[in-house]
């Protein structure tokens, strides 16, 4: 975090279980406006759950977060209030399939936001322009490839004018020569300012563009630090095992 900035969304004390299971075991996070968080770390360690508790998609066992001051894990919290700030694009891009690319953009802010379709319609082109698919507005997702889906996910996530943005994984499930146009996009979001918070295997990525990596292991952040430290120079044993597995850094 910047000095002197306020965190947009702080977690305090998280904790998360499944039954016997502990998954978060204890997570406290601040991130400030503007940075984009990079968070590594092997495969059952948590990373998923950590997104979904941010949006409340899953509820904390214990533990608070507390977005742009207001404190969402109150019992019976404002679900709205999360739901329409912190958008969410995960590996698997669950577009409606009898939608086009246009529609899946308008539909939530035109149900949930209760915009005009005009002002949706005029937003959707605005978006889908910003993620390169002008010529692909009409199209139904099986016409799109994978990349060309998740930029369509992630123009419909931003439709709702979200002030974070969780990626789950968002280039996993992509063939290699389409992860390129999906990352760029995330990077061109994060020059603009939005402030994300990206799970990632794409050390490349993490290193440009992020402001900070966090590599979790065990439900745990064990390391966190400028992308250059963390992936160049990890102190924590774990994280040294961790990186020294990943070929692409
Ligand atoms: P990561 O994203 O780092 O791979 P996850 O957050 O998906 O890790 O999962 C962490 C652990 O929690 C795993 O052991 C996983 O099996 C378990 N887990 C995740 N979601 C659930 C669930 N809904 N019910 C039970 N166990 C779960
Ligand atoms: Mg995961």
């Amino acid at each position: 975090m910047s000095a002197g900035t306020k965190p947009i969304l702080g977690l305090r004390g998280i904790r998360k279980n499944f039954g016997d299971l502990l998954v978060l075991d204890g997570i406290d996070m601040d991130v400030s406006k503007g940075e984009v968080v990079c968070v590594i770390g092997p495969s059952g360690s948590g990373k998923s759950t950590l997104l979904r508790c941010i949006n409340l998609l899953e509820p904390p066992s214990e533990g608070t977060v507390i977005l742009e001051d207001k404190e969402i894990t109150v019992s019976k919290g404002d679900l709205d209030f999360v739901r329409q700030r912190v958008g969410m694009v995960f590996q698997s891009f669950n577009l409606f399939p009898n939608k086009s690319a246009l529609e899946n953009v308008t539909l939530g802010p035109e149900m949930v936001l209760g915009r005009s379709a005009d002002v949706c319609r005029e937003r959707g082109l605005e978006l889908l322009a910003r993620v390169g698919l002008s010529s692909k507005v009409d199209e139904f997702p099986d016409r799109l490839s994978g990349g060309q889906q998740q930029r369509v996910a992630i123009a419909r996530a931003l439709a709702m004018d979200p002030t974070v943005m969780l990626f789950d994984e968002v280039t996993s499930a992509l063939d290699p020569e389409l992860i390129q146009g999906v990352l760029n996009v995330l990077k061109e979001l994060a020059s603009e300012g939005m402030t994300m918070i990206c799970v990632t295997h794409e050390m490349k990525f993490a290193r440009e563009v992020g402001s900070r990596v966090i590599f979790m292991d065990g439900g745990k952040i064990v390391e966190q630090g400028p992308p250059a430290e963390v992936l160049g120079n990890p102190q924590q044993e774990r994280t040294q095992k961790f990186l020294g597995l990943v070929l692409d850094r």
